[in-house]
Parts: C-alpha cells; structure tokens; sequence
C-alpha cells in the first residue's frame, strides 16, 4: 500500500515535469500547467513515505514484546527472560518423561 502510494505519486511528479518541459516547448498557451498536480504527486509520496514509517514502527513494536506476558523485550526475542526459562524447562521436562 505505502510502495503503491509512492510510486503514484513519483509517476504524478514525473507527468508534472513533463507538463512543464511540454510548456517550455510549445509556449504557456498550448500546455496548461496547474502547480496542484505537483501539490497532489507530493502529498501521495508523502503519505506513502509515512505509511511506510509508520508500518515499520508498529512491526518493531509488535516484535519487542513478550509472547505471553507482554513485556518489554530486546528486539528479535519472542519470550522475556522468565517465560524463556519456563519453556526451556518444560521442553527439559517432557524429554525427560
Ligand atoms: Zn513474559
């Protein structure tokens, strides 16, 4: 979704600039150039760009808390310190039976 948004809004700012390389050709009456389609080609890139920060942000979030608890873990850890300890015992255990 957010790369979705951004490459539209690079597409609308390269039409954009084609517009105004068009104009710089054949004269301001024969190309209408409108600055809102630049306004709209950025403000897609700006919320892809944001999207994308802010997917990323959830993600590392999700991943820093403790499977079962919900504490606060180092990043890539699943469980925290007790509940790790608790199931590596119980993996003991149960190859012990
Ligand atoms: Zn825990």
């Amino acid at each position: 979704m957010a790369a979705i948004l951004r490459t539209v809004g690079i597409v609308v700012v390269a039409a954009w600039l084609a517009l105004l390389l068009a104009k710089e050709k054949f004269g301001p009456e024969a190309v209408p150039v409108t600055t809102s389609l630049l306004g709209v080609g950025l403000a897609l890139i700006a919320a892809g760009i944001a999207l994308g920060f802010l997917g990323r942000a959830r993600a590392a979030v999700a991943r820093s808390r403790c499977a079962r608890c919900g504490t606060a873990i180092p990043r890539g850890d699943v469980y925290c310190r007790q509940h790790f300890r608790d199931t590596i015992d119980k993996m003991r255990d149960s190859q012990r039976k």
